[in-house]
């Protein structure tokens, strides 16, 4: 058993040792079988929410009403879930109440996808009642019963079937997705955050082109944020390398190059996302539409820009014109490894140097002062000393020497 199982291998024994099933489930257990990097081991267990944390002397309750109780084990968080059934879907959305239920079989029954609906007991053994192992040789996502019942049920599982394609390079089961695009308006009933959680895993997926292709192909991109009219944009993006972007920022701005968005911010604050990535969104994008070649990247631009966002844009500009990423990367580091001083902070003199040598109250001029010998420090013209810097200003006549 892989080492991730191994360290959760006490959780299931303990519930075991008091006569309850325990197995590991859910995406693990299917990028254990894809011999994938395995993330978070999650627990499904006959105990219920409070028999869980009677057992355990440390855990959190994440949502016990829902059967989820983290379990915190060597160090490590683990979501342990009763078994349950989902009540009634109302809007096409997640169900309001769940039934906790003693059999493992109902709840793999209510997962999304049969390569998501496969247990592990602890000594390795699989439980796989709807064909999961099956689907997972054969690279074919499909959900586990009627799929026009399952999406009805829950909408947002149309997206997730398209970012398991970006995430794991499989492909839709026919049935499977004619019914996603049956059921594609569904997804107007489901909350922008969650529509964005899934869309950014599309977007970092290696593959992404095909999961966009496939976006306009069932028709659901009609149905995501100010989407709607860039169905030709879209089909254009599927054209690119999108693992050449590896940053969240990235993405999202080179999404909005791609797609032509005149306003970043009103089309990024519709996906919800938080202000921190729209800023850095529209700094990139700025930086983009004035760069032209990377010809135009002087030491003094590169300061202004500061190394991350140079490298943002440039990377979008070098996926969008299909030009080498790497080399561009490349050369923008080693010139900012040449400037003498990386940031502001970094210059040897401040605005109260700048007032005593002048003998002169504040005022914008400091700043004015500041910014010449910044330019001047950065194109080596003086050293970044403050003894050099007030020499070369003494030098440049304009400061008499008798005010020092
Ligand atoms: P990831 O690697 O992205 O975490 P995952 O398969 O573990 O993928 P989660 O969102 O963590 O996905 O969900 C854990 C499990 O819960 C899934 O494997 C699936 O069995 C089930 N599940 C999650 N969301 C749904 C849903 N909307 N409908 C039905 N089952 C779901
Ligand atoms: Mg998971």
């Amino acid at each position: 058993m892989k080492e991730p199982f191994q360290k959760a291998l006490g959780i299931i024994r303990e519930l075991k040792k008091h006569g309850y099933e325990a197995y590991f489930v859910g995406g693990a257990v299917r990028d254990f079988l894809l011999n994938r990097n395995i993330g978070d081991v999650d627990i499904a267990t006959s105990a219920l929410p409070h028999e869980v944390m009677q057992l355990f002397p440390k855990t959190i309750d994440i949502g016990s009403q829902h059967g989820t109780v983290v379990v915190i084990h060597e160090g490590i968080q683990y979501e342990v879930t009763t078994f349950r059934t989902d009540g009634d879907y109302e809007d096409h959305r997640r169900p309001e109440s769940v039934t906790f239920v003693r059999s493992l079989y109902e709840d793999l029954k209510r997962r999304d996808f049969t390569m998501n609906a496969i247990a592990m007991d602890e000594e390795g053994k699989l439980i796989d009642p709807f064909g999961g192992q099956d689907a997972i040789a054969n690279r074919i996502i499909r959900t586990v019963g009627d799929p026009k019942e399952r999406f009805s049920e829950d909408a947002l599982r149309m997206m997730r079937a398209i970012r398991f394609v970006s995430q794991l390079g499989f492909s839709l089961d026919e049935e499977t997705k004619r019914a996603i695009i049956e059921n594609a308006p569904l997804l107007a009933h489901i909350s922008v955050e969650r529509m964005t959680m899934e869309f950014e895993k599309l977007l970092e997926g290696p593959f992404a082109s095909r999961a966009l292709s496939l976006l306009v192909e069932t028709r659901l991109f009609f149905y995501l944020p100010m989407l709607r009219d860039k169905e030709s944009e879209l089909q254009t993006a599927t054209r690119y390398d999108w693992r050449l972007l590896d940053s969240r920022g990235q993405r999202w701005a080179f999404l909005c190059y791609i797609l032509r968005i005149d306003a970043p911010a009103g089309f990024l604050r519709a996906w919800k996302l938080p202000n921190r990535v729209i800023k850095e969104v529209e700094t990139v994008l700025r930086i983009v539409q004035t760069t032209h070649s990377d010809r135009d990247w002087t030491k003094e631009r590169l300061f202004a820009c500061g190394l991350e966002h140079a490298i943002a844009a440039e990377t979008v500009r070098a996926v969008a014109n299909g030009e080498n990423v790497d080399e561009r990367r490349k050369k923008l580091r080693e010139l900012f490894m040449s400037l003498p001083i990386k940031t502001k902070s970094e210059l040897a003199v401040r605005g109260h140097d700048i007032m005593k040598w002048f003998g002169k109250p504040g005022g914008p001029w400091v700043k004015e002062i500041l910014a010449l010998i910044e330019r001047a420090v950065i194109h080596e013209e003086v050293e970044n000393h403050k003894e050099r810097i007030h020499e070369w200003l003494i030098h440049r006549n304009l400061i008499r020497e008798e005010n020092c």
